[in-house]
């Protein structure tokens, strides 16, 4: 809603490398206060403990990408959420369509994923959002629905301690972006569906994600129910992104 401090995550996807990565941060760590808006960057688990080291006692919060759905044990190549918080990380997003897309994550992964966070003291991004192909057939409401319905019916009790991020499939790392309207639809029937599940749904940030940039990143902000963003490519450039936190500030 409108009462609400802004969140922007940045998703940093597979990209960057030890030194771009610090250099990025010392030039963003300085523009970023208790007075701008929440600023968060999600991250690569290997450099987790670097940017850790970095950010610690700024005004920047980190988080991880994904997040395993088993607890702990024999699952080669997994990360936990207990992992996740030993780098005190704030966030992790779970079920990005490109995890749904290309490593098979079911709607059941993706909640189990949003338990699994919560139960650490993570929060989770849950991602939700509808191909091209979709929208054009209608259903749009009726997939995001069904998306954001198995994660509130794994969670429940403590469904208003996540974020919510709809990122229409079409629209990331296309330069294609949601207009204003269609993504403030969008999120107002998520914010409907969080009111039925919650007493405290309107505290939940719901964000929009799919090439924001620094162009339509007001426009988009300016909405009552688009909470912040999830930034991908725009979250690598240090003007762009500051662009974006300032329009979200
Ligand atoms: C994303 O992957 O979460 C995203 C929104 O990417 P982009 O901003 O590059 O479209």
């Amino acid at each position: 809603g409108f009462h609400m401090k802004k969140l922007i995550v940045g998703n940093w996807k597979m990209n960057g490398d030890l030194a771009s990565n610090a250099a990025l941060l010392q030039t963003l760590m300085p523009k970023i206060t208790s007075a701008t808006c929440t600023v968060a960057v999600c991250v690569a688990a290997p450099y987790l403990a670097s940017v850790q080291a970095l950010l610690s006692g700024s005004a920047m919060q980190w988080g991880a990408q994904d997040v395993s759905q088993h607890e702990v044990g024999a699952y080669t190549g997994e990360v936990s959420a207990a992992m996740l918080r030993d780098f005190s990380a704030r966030y992790v997003i779970v079920g990005h369509s490109e995890r749904r897309q290309y490593h098979g994550e079911t709607d059941v992964h993706v909640a189990l994923k949003a338990q699994r966070a919560l139960a650490a003291g993570i929060t989770p991004i849950v991602c939700v959002g509808e191909t091209l192909a979709e929208r054009e057939l209608g259903q749009t409401e009726e997939i995001v629905k069904r998306q954001l319905a198995a994660v509130i019916h794994a969670n429940g009790h403590c469904i208003s301690e996540i974020v919510v991020a709809y990122e229409p499939v079409w629209a990331i790392g296309t330069g294609k972006t949601a207009s204003p309207e269609q993504a403030q639809h969008v999120h107002a029937v998520l914010r409907a569906q969080l009111r039925a599940a919650s007493a405290h749904a309107d505290k939940v940030h719901i964000l929009y994600g799919g090439s924001m940039n620094a162009a339509n990143a007001q426009q988009l902000l300016a909405q009552a129910d688009i909470d912040g963003g999830l930034v991908g490519g725009a979250s690598l450039k240090t003007a762009d992104f500051l662009s974006i936190i300032a329009a979200a500030s």
